[in-house]
């Protein structure tokens, strides 16, 4: 027994049905691009053929920087619109013959052929210079970075995954001096770059713990009024009990900043702080303030006004009993928002001083603008005071200018007695360092307690 059937029909259909799962399998659906699956087998097969032929490649890894922001506010039409259009305008700056794929998210991949570095460079430096500028997507102006790692074979691997990863490594590097210097940026894998990431996810995840198993701790520094005795207030400053010994923030608060694991650390600190302010008062210093420092990110933080308010009402706690001490950098790199939480902490009576006064951009425009209470001169210009020479002169006039502002001066760092007696004279109002006292520990401020209305130090 038999059947006749013409199949053309089904074999057409069979063709375009292997055309279209080549297509959803080997293409992104948002920009058309080769997609990851097809980047892979691409990269294999130029590995062996460069093995073969005895040539080389490169490997581009980009990363759009806001299109998570962007997703978020405009929503996904938006976003993917603006995927497509960045695919676009990145394309037309490569060559026909590189391979140009999706990786992922905000991620392309490009791979090059036998090209020198040079052109690389050519290329990738046009790109970060195209990405400086705004776009137009659906009638809206968007602003974005990328950021571009390259790793080549076979110099810096001789595996699909190594290379790639290396790429990646670059990547991480660009991006982090980029947001320092918050523009497009792009980095040649080194080796001492896997060193310093494996350093930092070390350093992380150590925070993380000393987080959890409570290794962090504030130590005080007294500050005191013009007789050199009289503790006037106190500055929190934070130290890690960690494997390595106890730790100052320089080793520790930029990783912890890049890594978000500023904003835990920064409630653990304000917890803290709470606790002991309450222990402080209640051990003779009961009308002295304890200064806090926070550093950019937290001070951006979302709520931070709230977060802050909801630890003082747990240690009951007044606003009167705390300052905050932010740096110029930290205002000027966001100005409206600082200005918005420096009003709403001034409106809740909280204090704030402008902390290493004239090491910043040294904005004058910020004394007009923002509810200061203290300037405090940074220790730099202390430190050589006593020569009598530039340092003196800016010391004065930061002094003389203040005073008619009716801004307090705090002068931080005074480690001598001829310093302490320059600045007396000078007419500034506090004094901190160590000819004074070193940073203590919260029970040494206990002892400090006289029967003494006012504890004095010296
Ligand atoms: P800063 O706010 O300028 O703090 C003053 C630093 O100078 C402190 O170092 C203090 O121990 C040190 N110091 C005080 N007197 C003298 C002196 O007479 N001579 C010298 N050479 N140094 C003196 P520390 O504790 O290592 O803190 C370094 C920086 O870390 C601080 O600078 C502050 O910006 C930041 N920091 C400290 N605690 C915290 C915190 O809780 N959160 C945040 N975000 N940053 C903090
Ligand atoms: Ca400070
Ligand atoms: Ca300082």
């Amino acid at each position: 027994m038999g059947t006749f059937e013409d199949v053309t029909p089904h074999v057409s259909c069979d063709l375009r049905l292997n055309r279209y799962i080549e297509l959803i399998a080997y293409y992104d659906d948002v920009t058309g691009l080769p997609n990851r699956n097809f980047l892979n087998e691409k990269i294999r097969e130029r590995i062996e053929e460069s093995k073969k032929e005895n040539t080389k490649f490169w490997m581009i890894f980009i990363e759009v920087s806001n299109f998570g922001y962007i997703n978020k506010i405009f929503g996904h039409a938006v976003g993917d619109e603006f995927l497509k259009s960045i695919a676009m305008e990145i394309k037309k700056f490569l060559p026909k013959e590189w391979i140009f794929s999706r990786f992922g998210g905000d991620e392309f991949v490009v791979v090059t052929t036998d090209v020198e570095k040079a052109s690389v460079v050519q290329i990738v430096e046009n790109l970060v210079e195209r990405f400086s500028r705004s776009w137009s997507v659906m009638g809206k102006w968007l602003y974005t970075n990328i950021n571009i790692g390259i790793a080549g074979y076979p110099q810096d691997g001789t595996e699909a995954d190594t290379i790639l990863q290396n790429a990646e490594i670059a990547l991480t590097m660009a991006k982090k001096r980029g947001k320092d210097m918050g523009k497009s940026l792009y980095e040649f894998y080194e080796r001492s770059m896997t060193e310093e990431i494996l350093r930092r996810v070390e350093i992380e995840s150590e925070i993380l713990k000393g987080i959890q198993n409570k290794q962090f701790f504030l130590v005080y520094q007294p500050k005191v009024s013009r007789d050199g005795r009289t503790v006037v207030g106190f500055e929190a400053l934070l130290r890690w009990n960690s494997q390595k010994g106890i730790l100052t923030p320089d080793k520790f608060i930029q990783i912890a900043e890049e890594s978000g694991l500023v904003y835990e650390l920064n409630r653990l600190i304000l917890d803290i702080v709470c606790r002991d302010v309450k222990y402080i008062k209640e051990n003779g210093f009961k009308k002295i303030p304890v200064a806090i420092n926070l550093s950019g990110k937290e001070f951006a933080m979302y709520n931070m006004v709230g977060i802050l308010s909801k630890y003082l009402e747990k240690h009951n706690v007044t606003s009167e009993d705390i300052e905050i001490e932010v740096t110029e950098r930290v205002i000027l790199n966001n100005l409206e928002l600082s200005k918005e939480i420096f009003n709403k902490l001034y409106e809740k009576g909280i204090k704030i001083s402008i902390d290493d006064f004239g090491t910043g951009y040294s904005s004058l425009e910020l004394l007009l603008t923002l509810p200061i209470h203290a300037l405090k001169i940074d220790k730099k210009f202390i430190s050589r005071i006593e020569f009598f020479g530039n340092e003196y002169v800016i010391v004065k006039n930061i002094i003389y200018m203040a005073k008619e502002m009716n801004l307090k001066t705090i002068a931080e760092g005074v480690e001598r007695k001829e310093q302490y007696e320059i600045l007396k004279e000078l007419g500034c109002d506090e004094f901190q360092g160590y000819y004074f006292s070193k940073p203590m520990r919260i029970e040494e401020i206990a002892e400090l307690k006289k029967q003494d209305e006012t504890p004095k130090i010296r």
